[in-house]
C-alpha cells in the first residue's frame, strides 16, 4: 500500500492528488527523444509514448497550522479528485489556515475557488509577488483565464496576501525563489528538528530530469533560467539529502535525489 503521509521533524506532509494528465513525452519535453525515453526510462512511458503527470497537492501540518500547497486543476468536467482525496485522507478543507501557490499555472490554482466562493473558507491565500506581477500584466492576463477566474477574485474577496522571497510560512517552512518555469516560481524549504525537506513545485516534472537535468518542459516561460535553477536545486538536494515532495511525480511523490553508479536518480519512498 502506498504511504501518503510522512514526517520531517515535527512537520507532517500528506500527499494529495487531483488527477493526472498524459502528454506525449517528446511534446512535453521538446529536448528529449523517444529513443532516450525507451532506452533509459521505459517505466515512465505508457504504450503510446505518453508520460503520466500527476496533479499533486500537499497538506502540511506545521506549527499548529494546516497549510495546503497548490490546489490542482479542478477539471471543468468535475473529474478532479482533490476534494474526495482530502476527505479520504482526513484533511478538512474548513480547517485549512493557509493556501500557498508555488506559481500561477492552471494546474496549481484550480481549487482556490469553487463556484466563485473560497474552497478553503477560513484560509489566507499566499501568492508569490513576482508571479502576481507577471500574470496580472494586461497582455498576459488577457489570455490567462485561470488567473482571471481562480486568482484575481482572491484579492477582491480580501483573502490574499502577496509574499516576498524567503517568506516564513511557519517556523519550519520558508519559501525560496526558484524562477524560470514562471518568473515568480517558489519552492518551500522545510527544516524541523534537524531534518530537511523540500517542496519542489515545478522545478522538475519527471524523475527522468534527475539525470537529464537539461530537459525543459515546453511550459517553461524562461527556459534558460529554469535550467539553471533546476541544476542548482537538484545539486543542493542531492548533497543535503533533503526529503523531497514533488507534485507531478508518480504517487505519492515523496523521495530523494541520490547518486547511484555515477548518475543522479530519483529514489521514491
Ligand atoms: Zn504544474
Amino acid at each position: 500500500m502506498t504511504e501518503h503521509s510522512m514526517t520531517i521533524g515535527k512537520v507532517e506532509l500528506v500527499s494529495l492528488t487531483d488527477g493526472g494528465m498524459g502528454p506525449a513525452a517528446t511534446d512535453f519535453f521538446p529536448d528529449s527523444t523517444m529513443d532516450t525515453w525507451r532506452s533509459e526510462f521505459p517505466e515512465l512511458l505508457d504504450t503510446d509514448g505518453n508520460i503520466g503527470l500527476r496533479l499533486g497537492s500537499l497538506a502540511v501540518r506545521s506549527g499548529g497550522k494546516l497549510v495546503i500547497v497548490d490546489t490542482g486543476m479542478q477539471f471543468p468536467d468535475g473529474s478532479g479528485t482533490l476534494m474526495t482525496d482530502m476527505a479520504e485522507k482526513g484533511v478538512d478543507r474548513v480547517a485549512v489556515d493557509l493556501v500557498v501557490m508555488t506559481h500561477l499555472h492552471a494546474d496549481h490554482v484550480g481549487w482556490n475557488l469553487t463556484n466563485g466562493a473560497p474552497t478553503f473558507p477560513n484560509a489566507r491565500y499566499l501568492v508569490p509577488r513576482t508571479d502576481w506581477d507577471y500574470w496580472t500584466q494586461p497582455d498576459v492576463l488577457a489570455s490567462a483565464e485561470h488567473v482571471q477566474n481562480q486568482v484575481l477574485p482572491l484579492e477582491k474577496l480580501n483573502i490574499m496576501d502577496l509574499i516576498e522571497d524567503d517568506y516564513s510560512i511557519t517556523d519550519d517552512l520558508t519559501t525560496i525563489a526558484t524562477p524560470g518555469h514562471t518568473p515568480g516560481h517558489i519552492s518551500i524549504v522545510i527544516v524541523s528538528s534537524g531534518e530537511r525537506g523540500f517542496i519542489l513545485g515545478d522545478v522538475v516534472h519527471s524523475p527522468a530530469q534527475a539525470h537529464l537535468t537539461d530537459w525543459n518542459p515546453s511550459f517553461d516561460i524562461d527556459g534558460e533560467t529554469s535550467r539553471k535553477t533546476r541544476h542548482a536545486i537538484l545539486s543542493q538536494l542531492e548533497s543535503d539529502r533533503s526529503v523531497v515532495a514533488s507534485g507531478h511525480f508518480p504517487d505519492p511523490g515523496f523521495g530523494k535525489f541520490v547518486r547511484e553508479s555515477g548518475r543522479r536518480i530519483w529514489q521514491g519512498v
